[in-house]
């Protein structure tokens, strides 16, 4: 039987039939939302049964929607990936190890948190300390059992991992500055501040891992996540905050960067960029790394609720279906900038001003000492791909160790990996002095500058989605690399290289001058011609290059750059204006 109606858009009569209504009731059904959106409403604002699966000793792992859920708590479930072989072989289940990352707003950490990070490795995790990208700590190797005790510890020394991972806004980024300290005190009580705001209110994490009283459960949302609801984000958020002329926060890789302007050395307001993000799937040309872009300029009073309506359009037009088209960096590419600006300015009740004038020298970090304005010195270390360890070769953990027994200062992740024992008073200095040399761990001076500008994600063994070594692997194609490099009388210019082991982009290698991104075990997809400053992509120069082939790969092109290079050109512009790829496309 047939019915006749005025279909809603057209206002025309039209014939229905059950077809018909099938049809249309499918052309205006919402999308479906992804897996994790569900998990993320069924969670009771992130309880789901994290604090039961913890309890259960019966068991090495939780369940994948805990797993989905854990990471909003700051925590990864992985395996150790260089068992799973031998353990298949022995029909043994995977090794079920977890990762915690430490959330540290800006990078600054105080010698006691340092100190009982350092003990939690030992006690807890794989003995090593991974300083990340984004100026946290991470803990690798810990299992199940441990996790509650680590991150109460963790906490106990004033430190946490909410939010650390998650679709959430994560740890904000902070140029550590120790050369203008007037600047990075206000850069750093706004990343803070940012950090504060930002933060998921559940208290699901203080019940989960700290043993607060349950929630009677049934509070609104408005109470329960006032700027989130109980979907959260559709992904992952990133937040730096830059003062130029260092871009060493990658400031256009954020979903949202501050860029401090600064006139007589204090800052009257930030330049505010939107849309940054450097994960794609190899592919898959939809996605890809995005540079951010100017959204305008804030006073410093304004940046926290710039921040918050930021992520609130996102919050409610990100895509909830495909989490591979979900970061904000989508919505601003298929909606653009002009009506999201439109959206923001409504939601905040004022227009931003024109962003100001402003310039980048660089992304790497400014090694050795610098003296503070107090009177105080700050020193860079450079360590490598962010691994503090004791080894063969090495007693860095041991030294920083014995650094932080004494230091009446702080320390500050930096956002390339690298550590600044920062505020030495100089009573103190010599006796830092000493243990630096006792350690050997001020040893800038004897690597290539294209080591001291490299980065690595973790990779193998521990990251799940790995397809090719990273951190293990870059240091020994360094050494490869530096003797092309001391031929050609390269060794002490700067380049950048960084080298991921899957194309999401932990190490933003798509932001180097050199960007490996791992396609397959022993296979790198190679990347050239990013602006030395961060505000060029760089653009795949070739496809699957084994490690056998890189050196004789790159040592020409290094060779004719040595050659033929303008005075002051930088290698991510030699080889685009010679031909080797084109400039990426902004
Ligand atoms: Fe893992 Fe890929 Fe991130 Fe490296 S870039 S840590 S392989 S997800």
């Amino acid at each position: 039987m047939s019915m006749k109606c005025f279909h809603a858009f057209s206002a025309q009569v039209i014939l229905v039939t059950p077809t018909t209504i099938a049809m249309i009731s499918e052309a205006n059904a919402p999308a479906p939302r992804s897996k994790n959106e569900d998990i993320k409403e069924a969670s009771h604002f992130l309880r789901g049964t994290l604090k039961q699966e913890f309890a259960d000793t019966t068991t090495a792992y939780i369940s994948e929607d805990s797993s989905q859920l854990l990471k909003f708590h700051g925590s990864y479930m992985q395996d150790d990936r260089d068992l799973r072989n031998e353990r298949r072989r022995q029909k043994l289940d995977k090794a079920w190890i977890f990762m915690t990352r430490v959330r540290v707003p800006g990078g600054v950490a105080t010698p006691a948190q340092w100190l009982k990070i350092d003990a939690l490795s030992d006690k807890y995790a794989n003995g090593t300390i991974k300083l990340t990208t984004r100026q946290a700590f991470q803990l690798h190797g810990i299992l199940k059992h441990n996790l509650k005790p680590t991150v109460q510890e963790i906490n106990a020394a004033l430190l946490d991992t909410l939010a650390a991972c998650g679709d959430v806004n994560r740890n904000v980024m902070c140029n550590p500055n120790p050369g203008q300290s007037e600047a990075h005190a206000a850069t750093y009580e706004l990343s803070k501040a940012l950090s504060k705001h930002l933060s998921p209110q559940s208290r699901a994490y203080y019940e989960v891992w700290l043993d607060e009283e349950l929630v009677a459960g049934g509070e609104p949302e408005e109470v329960q996540e006032p700027i989130y609801g109980k979907y959260y984000l559709p992904r992952k958020f990133k937040i730096g905050i830059a003062v130029p002329p260092s871009n060493d926060v990658d400031i256009y890789s954020q979903d949202l960067g501050f860029i401090a302007i600064l006139e007589g050395g204090k800052i009257i307001g930030y330049n505010v960029t939107v849309g940054g993000g450097m994960g794609m799937s190899h592919g898959q040309p939809d996605t890809f790394p995005r540079l951010a872009d100017a959204l305008g300029f804030c006073t410093p009073e304004q940046a926290v609720a710039v921040a918050e309506k930021v992520l609130i359009v996102q919050r409610d037009y990100g895509d909830r279906t495909n989490r591979k088209h979900a970061r904000l960096k989508y919505t601003i590419q298929d909606r653009g900038i002009v009506w999201f600006r439109q959206e923001v300015e409504a939601r905040l009740g004022f227009k931003l001003q024109p962003s100001r004038d402003f310039t980048f020298d660089g992304m790497g970090d400014r090694y050795g000492w610098v003296d503070g304005l107090d009177g105080r010195a700050h020193l860079t270390l450079f360590i490598q791909n962010g691994r503090v360890r004791d080894d063969a070769t090495t007693k860095a953990r041991t030294g920083l160790r014995e650094i932080a027994k004494v230091h009446d200062g702080d320390f500050r992740l930096t956002a390339n990996q690298n550590l600044i024992i920062a505020n030495v008073s100089a009573a103190n200095r010599p006796k830092i002095e000493a243990l630096l040399k006792e350690y050997k761990l001020d040893n800038t001076h004897n690597r290539s500058a294209l080591r001291l500008n490299s980065m690595a994600c973790v990779a193998l063994p521990t990251c799940g989605l790995s397809l090719a070594e990273s951190e293990r692997y870059l240091p020994d194609l360094i050494d490869e690399l530096d003797t092309v490099l001391d031929e050609a009388g390269l060794t002490n210019d700067a380049i950048t290289v960084r080298m991921t082991g899957c194309p999401n982009g932990c190490a933003r290698p798509y932001l180097a001058e050199i960007g490996f991104v791992g396609r397959a075990p022993g296979k790198y997809n190679l990347y050239l011609g990013a602006a030395f400053n961060g505000t060029r992509l760089n653009t795949l120069y070739k496809e699957s290059v084994t490690q056998e082939q890189i050196r004789p790969t790159l040592a020409p092109i290094l060779n004719h750059y040595a050659r033929e290079r303008t005075p002051g050109e930088r290698f991510g512009d030699f080889v685009i204006r010679t031909g080797y790829v084109k400039g990426a496309e902004k």
